[in-house]
């Protein structure tokens, strides 16, 4: 495989001086033992240098199959590098569902785990929250294991662990009995109604996501997911003033509804409904970069109005903004440790260089929030900053510490977020 690897929007080339592409936990481990620098990659969906390396990178395509099933256990094991869209559908065919999807299938276990990747949804924590167990290579090129509850204070640090751990192999995540969703896009909500009931219309669904375009100051679309086997919600979006659609929407101006799962109330299963974008078509916009920041939830409509302060710089470079819900987690470099979250979310136009002015702006309009970033996405704002945010930052850099001494799985990313 060429070693001038891109990530998944063409925005960042990899300086790896070689990719291996493993098919065996044999060969991964020989690859790690003989590296100084090596680095796993998933998919390659993050916009920033957090899976890159210069030595060895191991992509993980080929470390994609479904090891086993423990329905007594409600738990599935899964190779690292399998994309949500394969288990997906192995499970479905189990009568089995995993508790919450991204908003694309199309990235890998592993690498959405390591990012504590998220959907949305009041009760719903991010994927990561899902994993009950982990296998990985470790920097002598051991495999060690991991399972909820042998030893939750590593745990807690091992899992949302930004790849600096060792290289997973497999994991194990929880799963439940297949349930239906169906999907519904309001339009319209008047941006101010945030302001008392926000609660409320975030609570009005299983999972729901606002999208917000800054062109005026209303919530363009707001899809509520709702699932069937549990009460309907006892408000939608059009008792706040919305307007249910009638017609399929691509969350993206201008984007393909095809690419888009199914809506306007027809249900389906979990896996077709709770990502917005259909495996095997292109998610989102392709041509763009993405920020994320994650604040309390208890100050969403302060952090929202902060933002549309600068609405007008932010409308000529994004495509839309996503706002959602994840429930808190213990997880200690997860964005939602210990806090109900709600993340703002920007995708942006392919512009690096406006799209890089604008960040420090948004940072400094959400830091009276201590917003913490999305690992995978771009952001400006210095380490110190960043540690300041994280109770648990000193004992995740003496774990990394003791399980990588000589730093193998460090990059330029981890060695500015880890000084
Ligand atoms: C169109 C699009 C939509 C997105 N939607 C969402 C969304 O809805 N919610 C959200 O939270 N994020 C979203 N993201 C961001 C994305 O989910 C994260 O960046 C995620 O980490 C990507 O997974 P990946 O498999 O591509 O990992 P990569 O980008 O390849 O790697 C990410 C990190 O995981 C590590 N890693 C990967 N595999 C392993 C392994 N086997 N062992 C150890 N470490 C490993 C890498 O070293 C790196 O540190 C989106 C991205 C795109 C492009």
């Amino acid at each position: 495989m060429s070693a001038r690897l891109a990530n998944w929007s063409h925005s960042y080339k990899f300086g790896a001086a070689r990719v291996h592409v493993p098919e065996s936990e044999e060969q991964v481990q020989a690859i790690v033992s003989q590296s100084d620098r090596v680095k796993a990659a998933g998919t390659r969906h993050s916009f920033n240098e957090i899976a890159d390396t210069s030595g060895d990178l191991i992509s993980t395509e080929r470390l994609n199959r479904v090891l086993s099933l423990n329905a007594s256990e409600g738990t599935v094991t899964v190779q690292a590098g399998i994309r949500y869209g394969e288990l997906c559908q192995f499970l479905e065919a189990e009568g089995l569902a995993l508790h919450n999807l991204a908003s694309l299938p199309h990235i890998s276990v592993a690498g959405a785990v390591a990012t504590a990747t998220h959907g949305s949804g009041v009760l719903n924590g991010s994927l990561s929250s899902s994993v009950v167990g982990i296998r990985s290579v470790s920097a002598d090129g051991h495999i060690s294991s991991l399972n909820l509850g042998d030893d939750s204070l590593v745990f807690g640090g091992s899992v949302v662990a930004l790849g600096a751990l060792g290289v997973v192999i497999e994991l194990t995540l929880k799963v439940e009995p297949s349930f239906a969703v169906t999907q519904n896009v309001f339009e319209n909500l008047p941006f101010d109604t945030l302001d008392t009931h926000f609660d409320e219309i975030m609570s009005g669904g299983y999972s729901v996501s606002l999208f917000i375009h800054w062109d005026q100051p209303e919530v363009n679309q707001v899809w509520v997911k709702a699932r069937a086997d549990q009460p309907k919600p006892s408000s939608d979006p059009s008792d706040f003033g919305a307007i249910r659609a009638t017609r399929k929407h691509s969350p993206v101006p201008d984007g393909d509804i095809e690419n888009c799962t199914d809506q306007l109330g027809i249900p389906g299963p979990w896996f077709d409904r709770l990502p917005h974008f259909r495996m095997g078509f292109t998610p989102s916009s392709g041509e763009e970069l993405q920020t994320e920041y994650f604040v309390d939830r208890k100050d969403a409509w302060e952090a929202l109005s902060a933002v549309n302060t600068i609405r007008d710089q932010i409308y000529p470079i994004i495509h839309t903004t996503e706002v959602r819900c994840i429930s808190a987690d213990s997880y200690w470099m997860s964005p939602c440790y210990e806090r109900p979250s709600v993340a703002i979310h920007f995708t942006w136009k392919k512009d690096p260089i406006r799209v890089l002015g604008i960040l420090p702006k948004l940072e400094e309009l959400l830091s009276p929030f201590s917003a913490r970033p999305h690992w995978g996405k771009l952001f400006s704002m210095p380490s110190d900053t960043i540690q300041a945010r994280y109770p648990k930052y000193d004992e995740f850099r003496r774990l990394v510490q003791s399980m990588d001494p000589t730093g193998k799985f460090r990059n330029p990313y981890l060695d500015r977020l880890l000084r």
